[in-house]
């Protein structure tokens, strides 16, 4: 049997959930994805209408196929936790079972397990502002959909996971290196997402046999981060800087996903792989 994998964050197909769905594809997995409530419509319109049918092209020739889309609002775990607002919101109204818990048991009602775990979400109200400005509310959010919404996936998925399979989040340097710009607790939320993967990585391969590892992504000009608006200096800063001057590509960092998901890298838990052109290692700009 192929593996299965669950994909949080592709609300269209310009990101990195995206091109790690592809690869996942290409190297024979099936694919299920999570997408977040408000854009749920446009994405899934977008995709019935032919709109990604050029860019859902594997290198065989094939198109990726989506087995099955779920409305999903990673920060709330349980009905309980949706507040009225939210509930009676016409983006949220039209769209049911969209909790963590309840996306979980519908997937398990649906497919009985997975093998394979993506988180490529991240969301900061306040992440134009720098740290010294943002409010303890935006700094808490941005925690919540960037931080906390993995440990909740895999805390929900993890008992309908096959042993030997595995999670992947995304995660950007400014964790742990001064990125000017990458405000509002974003930073802290991505320092937060790498420490969990080693505590993860411990906790869920000592009781499930499951790998936790997290791709440390360099820039892409994808739907969040031109919302951040310093993307396009981002990526000529890492063309100028970085020890191979070229292009990333989402595609680079779906490879890599697929294999962290496969067997190949069997041995690998706990880690940050960064997939950035090796910017990661300069000390200065040149
Ligand atoms: P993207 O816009 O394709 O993906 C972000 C997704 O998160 C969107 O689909 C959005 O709808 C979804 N989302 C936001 N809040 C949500 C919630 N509460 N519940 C469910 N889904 C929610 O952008 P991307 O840049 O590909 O981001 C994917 C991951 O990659 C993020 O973790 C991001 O921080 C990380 N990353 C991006 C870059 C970059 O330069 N683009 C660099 C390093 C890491």
């Amino acid at each position: 049997r192929g593996k299965r994998a669950f994909i949080a964050g592709v609300a269209d197909d310009n990101g990195y959930g995206w091109a790690i769905a592809k690869s996942l594809a290409a190297a024979g997995a099936e694919i299920l994805v999570g997408t977040w409530v408000p854009a749920l419509n446009i994405f899934e319109s977008n995709l019935r209408r032919g709109k990604f049918d050029e860019s859902r092209k594997l290198p065989d020739g094939s198109l990726m196929e989506i087995t099955k889309v779920y409305p999903l609002d990673a920060v709330y775990d349980k009905p309980e936790d949706v507040p009225e607002d939210v509930k009676t919101n016409k983006r949220y109204s039209g769209s049911s079972n969209w909790t963590v818990q309840e996306v979980v048991e519908t997937v398990k009602q649906d497919f009985g397990s997975i093998d394979i775990l993506v988180h490529s979400l991240a969301n900061g109200p306040e992440v134009s502002k720098s740290l010294l400005e943002t409010s303890r509310k935006g700094y808490l959010a941005a925690v919540s959909a960037s931080s906390y919404s993995f440990v909740s996936l895999l805390k929900h998925f993890v008992p309908i996971m096959n042993p030997g399979g595995a999670s992947i989040s995304l995660t950007y340097i400014a964790s742990e290196r001064i990125i000017p710009g990458y405000g509002g607790g974003m930073s802290s939320a991505k320092a937060a997402l790498e420490s969990d993967t080693r505590v993860l990585a411990f906790e869920a391969g000592r009781k499930h046999k499951i790998r936790v590892n997290t791709i440390s992504a360099g820039p892409l000009g994808s739907r969040a981060a031109k919302a951040i608006g310093f993307i396009d200096m981002m990526i000529d800063y890492s063309l100028t800087n970085a020890p191979l001057p070229r292009e990333l590509t989402a595609e680079e960092i779906g490879n890599t996903a697929a294999f962290l998901a496969s067997p190949l890298a069997s041995a690998i838990t706990g880690a940050v792989v960064y997939v950035d052109n090796g910017l990661n290692a300069m000390g200065v700009g040149v």
